[in-house]
């Protein structure tokens, strides 16, 4: 069955309904509710939304233990982002196709295919009759490439645990980091006039170049020293103009322009501070060309505010996860921070340690002809199958 949940569109909560009803005939024990868009998103540290929505749902399962143990949380988000230029893709993006070992379509990787392996975990946990000392909980969220509503209502809701695992896709390495990423609006301002005339005007396109060459020195700036975890990437900050929109008329100078974009956080780098480096950059701006000292380009804060997180490499929890993946497919998995936002930084804030450990290249995730491959599936569901039993205990 293919749910083309894309964020803001009913299929979300259809999703969300869908899996709450075969965890439920899994025999787990199963809570669903609506979430209060409008209550959450009003509370101060809420972090943001892109898109509208109508409702949302929370879906929490558990398999219970003995009681003795601790907890385990398995979550996956739910929602996938929309497919862009369908002529980019070799068929239907939400009619998903095997092609040899892979399966082909928008959220296999981004992380349908994690959600899969934690849920298969479980069933594997059940079918054994293992029974643990600790509760396996899995959690199905919505919204999270928007921001994070579905975790954040989750947390708020007093769902925790003593470890966590996301299973979006990492290739099976373990990513217990995450740089933020925070969403602006810039509003660049030129003066209309005649095309004919356009030397009496200015023009607000022409203005934005200006802009552009003063952010991508910060990106430069702001990644020119960056810690050890995060040196696998040569951009592990990226700022990046994602929209932008100019202009009404084809022979009128321009009066305004508006980008929409985003800005990475260092770890450990408080979103605040982050925020205030990119005003300032574009502050300066003003002491190169006196329109802007005028005229300053206005930032607007909105949408998705990913603050960074980490939980320590050498935490038990990530420690044991790779000694068992280790174990089981005869290689440990590397082990750096991501240079994108996720739902771990909610939950490593709510101080729950949580890593990134999943089924599927992220370079695969949001492009067109996302895929995974089963095998990864599989050999995530068994490595997560493992690790709750050494980590919950068994019960004698
Ligand atoms: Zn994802």
């Amino acid at each position: 069955m293919a749910v083309p949940s894309m964020g803001g569109t009913d299929a979300e909560v259809e999703v969300q309904d869908l899996l709450a009803a075969a965890w439920g005939s899994d025999g787990l024990d199963v809570t669903s509710w609506d979430l209060d868009i409008a209550a959450l998103s009003a509370e101060p540290d809420f972090p943001g939304m892109e898109v509208h929505r109508s409702g949302a749902r929370g879906v929490v399962a558990r398999l219970p233990g003995s009681g003795d143990g601790p907890t385990l949380l398995l979550l996956g988000h739910t929602d996938v982002v929309p497919p862009g230029d369908l002529a980019a893709w070799s068929g239907d993006p939400f009619q998903p196709r095997r092609s040899g070992s892979r399966i082909i379509g928008r959220g296999t990787c981004d992380m349908k295919a994690g959600t899969a392996a934690m849920w298969y975990a479980v069933r594997a946990l059940q079918r054994s009759g293992t029974r643990l000392r600790g509760d396996v909980v899995l959690a199905a969220v919505s919204g999270e490439e928007d921001g994070g509503l579905g975790t954040y209502a989750l947390l708020r809701r007093g769902v925790t645990a003593d470890a966590c695992v996301i299973p979006e896709p990492t290739d099976l390495d373990l990513v217990p980091a995450n740089g933020g990423a925070l969403t602006f609006r810039l509003r660049v301002r030129g003066r209309a006039t005649h095309a004919s005339r356009r030397n009496e005007g200015v023009s607000a396109i022409e203005k934005f170049s200006a802009v552009q060459e003063r952010l991508r020195q910060l990106e430069r700036d702001r990644n020119a020293e960056v810690d050890p975890v995060m040196e696998r990437w040569d951009m592990p900050y990226p700022l990046s103009v994602g929209t932008v929109h100019a202009g009404d008329w084809a022979s009128t100078v321009p009066d305004l322009l508006v980008a929409e974009g985003r800005l990475g956080v260092a770890l450990d780098e408080p979103a605040d501070h982050a925020r205030a480096d990119f005003e300032e950059a574009l502050a300066l701006l003003s002491l190169e060309d006196p329109w802007f000292a005028d005229h300053p380009v206005e930032v607007e804060w909105w949408g998705g505010q990913f603050a960074p997180g980490r939980t320590p490499s050498d935490d038990p929890a990530v420690a044991l996860l790779s000694r068992v993946h280790g174990d089981l497919s005869g290689q440990r998995p590397a082990c750096y921070g991501a240079p994108y936002g996720s739902d771990l930084r909610l939950l490593a804030g709510a101080g729950i340690p949580t890593v990134q450990f999943g089924p599927g290249d992220s370079r695969a995730a949001h492009a067109p002809d996302e895929w995974v491959d089963v095998d990864d599936i599989v050999s995530c569901a068994r490595t997560l199958a493992a690790y709750a039993v050494e980590f919950c205990g068994v019960s004698d």
